[in-house]
């Protein structure tokens, strides 16, 4: 039979995944800190434990997926001794610095601990879409991998526990990446109404084009080697994103989202390397560090 798991936390997210796990036969108690929320589980099958310990104590698996850190530590608090022994999964955003922590808080009251990172909307959870990132010990994931696969495919990130989060934001950063672009995009083309049933194909398939560069992107970051391979070199990038300002501040659309880049383009010719390709940037950024 499946085995027991506990979801903490059942805001539009705890309860997607406390849903997948119902669905797929799990016995799954939960709980919330307004109780109610617990009550279309309920429905499916769930059991509502009356306080945390006791939500803690029915499974040796135990899912946490709360706002923030805080609120982990907060909900968490009165049930460490019951949570000696057993695994927490903690699904909740938040950065590397905040999962090591997490991590040495378990070890201090003897449970396992894995951290987690949600590549996924709520209604994505339990489809083949969904992918969750966790780190931590890779024999506690082996150990629960069946059971978080329910969730979504699991991508072990790696032992130090901090893993999972930072990957979380980097994917996450490649995504708001993206978007800025496409609303930039989508306030240009309305600038001169151009409909969006004629803007939106040529636009996703010039991404889907343009997304091809990324393996070469960051293999030239591997190396350090931004002259291999070059094509359009950042001096002719760097001039003709001069224009892309220019014909923004024309149409009336704040070029506020792509100022900083062009900024770092022209630091990166000024420094030298203008006959290298616009991957060089990355060594401005990481210099930050
Ligand atoms: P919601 O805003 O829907 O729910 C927030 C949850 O946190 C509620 O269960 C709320 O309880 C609880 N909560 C807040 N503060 C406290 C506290 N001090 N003590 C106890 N419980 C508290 O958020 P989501 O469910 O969407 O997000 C949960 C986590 O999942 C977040 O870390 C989020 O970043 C992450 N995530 C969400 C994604 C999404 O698309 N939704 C995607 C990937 C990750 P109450 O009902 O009592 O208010």
């Amino acid at each position: 039979s499946a085995a027991p798991v506990t979801v903490l936390g059942l805001g539009a997210m705890g309860q997607a995944l406390a849903t997948a796990f119902l669905t797929a036969g799990h016995p799954t108690t939960v709980w919330n800190r307004t109780p109610d929320k617990a009550d279309p589980l309920v429905a499916l099958g769930a059991v509502r434990a009356g306080d945390v310990t006791a939500a803690v104590a029915a499974s040796p698996l135990v899912i946490a997926c709360i706002l923030d850190y805080a609120s982990v530590y907060e909900t968490l608090a009165p049930a460490t001794g019951a949570l000696a022994g057993r695994t927490l999964v903690n699904l909740t955003t938040g950065t590397p610095a905040e999962a090591r922590e997490a991590a040495e808080w378990a070890a201090s009251h003897g449970f396992a601990y894995l951290d987690g990172g949600i590549m996924a909307v709520p209604p994505g959870i339990g489809t083949e879409q969904a992918f969750i990132l966790y780190s931590g010990e890779r024999e506690v994931f082996d150990a629960h991998r069946e059971v978080l696969e329910r969730l979504g495919a699991a991508h072990f990130a790696g032992a130090e526990p901090g893993l999972a989060a930072l990957l979380d934001i980097a994917l996450l950063s490649g995504m708001y990446g993206l978007f800025s672009g496409v609303f930039h995009a989508l306030a240009l083309a309305d600038s001169a109404n151009v409909p969006a049933a004629e803007f939106v194909p040529l636009l996703s398939s010039w991404i889907g084009a343009m997304a091809t560069a990324v393996p070469h992107m960051a293999h030239q970051v591997e190396t350090g080697d931004y002259a291999d391979g070059v094509v359009s070199n950042i001096g002719m990038q760097a001039a003709a994103f001069g224009n892309l300002l220019r014909a923004s501040e024309e149409q009336g659309v704040r070029p506020d989202l792509f100022t900083a880049l062009h900024s770092l383009m022209q630091e990166r010719v000024a420094g030298g390397h203008g006959a290298e390709d616009l991957t060089g940037v990355v060594e401005l950024l990481r210099n930050r560090a």
